[in-house]
């Protein structure tokens, strides 16, 4: 028992974590659905920014924070981030903010700016909702960087399974299909990758864990973290005092099936923190002293962009989205501002350890997830839903296929075409340059 604590001390390792509400005080606009009518009416679960600190001591450190949000925009980052390097003194590509996808938060910066109805006095307390939530992200880093403690780091992989396919699924025929333990359609990743932070007793302290599906389970109007938030809140009574974050993966194309019931929800949190728990009990691969971050922006290329008169048509026309859209993008013109021809798409990465840990903006289609899984050294973890969550990105079959996640959730986003046949290509190759560049910075460490 003393060797194996004094191993565990010599990790080098330390982690610091916390958690505070984002509850919002006032009633906001609900993210997530173009179908409501109303600001949220109240509280089914609480909303959380929890942080998960790591420093191996040296110099740099790795801050993950955890929001129970549908998105991030690159601006509201940027505020966060500048907030964090002023008062903390850290770098952007230190802290990464990883957005559950929960589709009863609040609405938030720009993030789907052409699907919601907002009057002024709504759009005024978003923007107040955006200084409280700076404010708690502070706070909740400042308690984390206050906690350091020494720990053991381990890489733990468990195993799913309420995720489905939404595209290839037809929704209402899924329970049938499950009922009879048939397969279903269409690629999924099932996988939960799990990073482990435990004291030199061995009680956990900390967890990242990941999953790619959508936070879809409910479209009501409570707040509500769905089922990450179930599945964190169960974690951290499983281990008290722990602090448990939810990386949402490449889930973008991804639902759980059967869904809006708030004992659904429940019930995947609850399946999710089972495997969880189930991967955490077996020995993880131990992850030795070394810490290497990296932040860059990768030029997306957008396809060719509609013309002013055929902005001028849409804006006048039936569908009242895609009309917005194109006065949104009319008034930018007039206001000098050009239309995207690409988009500065955030590839963040950190090496902990032997692992290589990457974080996407935007809302990744499950292709990512597993053409990634093969071609990354292992072992490897892809979240999505990162620092700027500006639009779906498909891969290049997703583009081809066109429907939602290829083409039209672009009108929603309000930008202003779809991206470009060799959008999958330029992002794959962008990541592999991260991982490549950070295993080289590491090498000897
Ligand atoms: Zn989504």
């Amino acid at each position: 028992m003393l060797i194996a604590v004094a191993l565990l001390v010599a990790s080098g390792w330390e982690v610091g974590v916390a958690k505070r509400s984002i509850t919002p005080q006032q009633a906001l606009w609900m993210a997530g659905y173009a179908s409501r009518t109303g600001p949220a009416t109240g509280t089914e679960s609480e909303l959380n920014a929890r942080v998960f600190a790591l420093r191996d001591g040296g110099k740099t450190r790795a801050v993950a924070v955890a929001l129970d949000l549908v998105g991030i925009d690159a601006g509201l980052t940027a505020r966060v981030k500048k907030r964090l390097f002023d008062r903390h003194g850290l770098s952007e590509a230190e802290v990464v903010l990883a957005c559950s996808h929960t589709h009863c938060g609040p609405v938030v910066g720009s993030t789907l700016r052409s699907m919601y109805p907002l009057d002024d006095g709504l759009r005024e307390r978003s923007r107040a909702y955006a200084d409280y939530l700076i404010d708690q992200i502070d706070a909740a880093t400042k308690e984390a960087l206050g906690r350091w403690t020494p720990c053991s780091l381990s890489w733990h992989m468990g195993e799913c399974g309420f995720a489905v396919n939404r595209r290839a699924n037809k929704e209402a025929e899924v329970p049938a299909i499950k009922a009879a333990g048939k397969p279903l359609a269409g690629p999924v990743d099932h996988r939960v990758p799990v990073l482990a932070a435990r004291s030199t007793d061995g009680r956990v302290l900390g967890l990242l864990f990941g999953y790619a599906c959508h936070a879809t389970t409910l479209s009501f109007d409570r707040w509500c973290a769905d089922y990450p938030g179930f599945a964190s809140t169960s974690l951290e009574g499983l281990y008290p005092g722990a602090t448990c974050l939810f990386l949402a993966g490449c889930g973008a194309d991804q639902n759980p099936l059967p869904r809006r019931t708030v004992a659904l929800a429940k019930g995947y949190g609850e399946e999710l923190a089972q495997s969880v728990a189930k991967a955490v009990a077996k020995p993880g691969l131990a992850m030795p002293k070394g810490l290497a971050v990296s932040l860059k922006s990768v030029a997306l290329p957008l396809a060719a962009a509609p013309t002013p008169a055929d902005l001028e048509q849409q804006a006048s026309g039936k569908d009242k989205y895609l009309a917005n859209r194109a006065r949104t993008l009319l008034a930018d013109l007039k206001t000098g501002q050009p239309l995207r021809t690409d988009y500065p798409f955030p590839v963040q990465a950190w090496r902990i350890g032997n692992l290589n840990l990457v974080f996407l903006g935007g809302e990744v289609v499950v292709d990512y997830s597993l053409r990634l899984a093969k071609e990354i050294p292992e072992p490897a973890w892809v979240a999505s839903y990162c620092n700027d969550v500006m639009a779906y990105i498909p891969s290049q079959r997703v583009l081809k296929e066109g429907g939602y996640e290829g083409a039209t959730s672009m009108i929603y986003y309000g930008l202003p075409a779809s991206w470009r046949e060799d959008v999958e290509r330029i992002l794959v190759g962008s990541v592999l340059e991260r991982v490549r560049q950070l295993n080289q910075s590491t090498a000897g460490q």
